[in-house]
């Protein structure tokens, strides 16, 4: 390209040529900034959302002292070192707790999560007692305090328990419930508008005319946008045409925080949307150095980050998974450590690679004897979208290596669990 200035403010420094992915991933960091918005909302909507508050107790959980187990509360100091014969003197329920307390040689029968009577500091289960009427004999060998759940061990008056940037799952969602609370604040939901290019995309319903294929791009973004949580704003399919181009990016970025798009990014196309890109926005146009998946565009059209994935329907994936997931996670305002694990495999067949780019073979995991072990899908070409339904997780190998021997360990990366 000549005659066209890239720059990116934030990226200045990286060589948009040969970038290792390790180098892509840094560069995105740094531009990114959170959204700042927070909303409140009912504590079921909070699933899955990132919480912008401190969670402080102003009740302990449990609110009093009670019994872990069906059994006997009792005064430890009554116990002797032979068996010692109580006196039952009451009841004491789950929410229904005993009114009294325990004299010398007392105990009280009670239920699990029955508040402990006045006196009571230990519970005898009902499975070691012997009952003669409303005597009651406890066996040696009993601990003080056993089987007892203190107030606040669960959640204690004042002491935070969840943060801003954190990830609301079910166990948050109940733990909130806990302590009576039915409202959270959390961050707005991070607005994620994309579109398709290609004059040869032909819409589901539409009839294929020669040399066409249906868009199933915008099908797979959708589904791996759809597991982060994010707003989605579909734009449909847009022909490679400037005017039109320029419109929906204008659109997009006008309503989402994030554009992605999927085509138009490969050598051979990439040049009029480096004219639009240099006229609407900062981006730069990065030669990465991976496989599937090396042109991708990043930057910024006005306020919004640019995505610009290519058109391969296994290197939009491999893309988005490797770049955009995180990109979007940070995005959205997780402050955990999100990023995909990788673990250790054996491979069980030789696997090609050259030195110089990182590979992300689709493979499938699988045990054998105990072990794990792992083989490619078979045909790796970043238009077999095949490869991706019948792979269970990428087979990361790292930028210098090369081929790889049948039993030697590789990485992989679950793709379950990939949201
Ligand atoms: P491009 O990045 O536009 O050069 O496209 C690279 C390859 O991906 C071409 O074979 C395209 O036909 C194909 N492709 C591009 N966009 C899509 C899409 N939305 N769905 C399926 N295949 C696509
Ligand atoms: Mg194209």
């Amino acid at each position: 390209m000549s005659g066209i200035v890239q720059t990116v403010s934030c990226l200045d420094g990286y060589d948009p040529d040969a970038l290792r992915v390790g180098k892509a991933i840094e560069a995105i960091k740094v531009c990114l900034s959170p959204v700042q918005e927070v909303e409140v909302v009912e504590i079921r909507k909070a699933l899955g959302r990132i919480l912008a508050q401190e969670v402080v107790p102003d009740i302990n959980v449990p609110a009093h002292d009670n019994s872990a187990m069906d059994g006997y509360a009792v005064r430890s100091s009554d116990l002797s070192e032979k068996e010692t014969m109580l006196e039952e003197i009451g009841v004491a329920l789950a929410g229904k707790p005993f009114q009294g307390s325990l004299g010398k040689k007392q105990c009280v029968r009670i239920m699990t999560g029955a508040v402990m009577p006045q006196g009571a500091d230990t519970v005898v289960i009902q499975e070691v007692v012997k009952r003669e009427g409303k005597r009651v004999v406890v066996p040696p060998g009993q601990k003080k305090g056993q089987n007892v759940r203190y107030a606040g061990e669960d959640l204690a008056i004042g002491n935070a328990v969840l943060h801003p940037g954190k990830w609301l799952l079910p166990a948050e969602i109940g733990l909130i419930a806990s302590l009576g609370i039915g409202e959270v604040k959390v961050k707005r939901r991070l607005r994620v508008a994309f579109f398709a290019t290609g004059d040869e995309l032909a819409s589901i319903g539409m009839k294929l005319k020669e040399g066409e294929i249906y868009d199933s791009n915008r099908y797979t973004l959708h589904g791996m946008l759809s597991r982060l949580g994010v707003e989605i704003i579909d734009l449909g399919v847009v022909r490679d045409d400037p005017d039109l181009l320029e419109e929906a990016f204008l659109k997009a970025a006008g309503t989402a925080d994030v554009v992605i798009t999927t085509g138009g990014v490969s050598v051979g196309e990439a040049d009029f949307i480096k004219q639009l890109m240099a006229k609407l926005g900062e981006v730069l146009f990065w030669k990465i150095a991976m496989r599937p998946g090396r042109p991708m565009a990043f930057g910024k059209v006005q306020d919004a980050y640019l995505f610009g994935l290519p058109g391969n329907p296994v290197a939009v994936m491999v893309t988005f998974y490797q770049f955009v997931r995180d990109a979007l996670l940070h995005l959205s305002g997780r402050t955990d450590d999100y990023a995909v694990p990788l673990l250790k495999a054996t491979t069980m067949e030789k696997l090609r690679k050259v030195p110089g780019r990182t590979e992300y073979q689709r493979g499938i995991l699988y045990r054998e004897a105990g072990e794990w072990k792992v083989r490619t899908t078979g045909q790796q070409g970043s238009g077999v979208l095949r490869s991706m339904s019948e792979a269970n997780c990428f087979i990361v190998l790292e930028h210098d290596r090369g081929s790889v021997a049948a039993g030697e360990a590789v990485h992989v990366q679950l793709m379950e669990g990939l949201a």
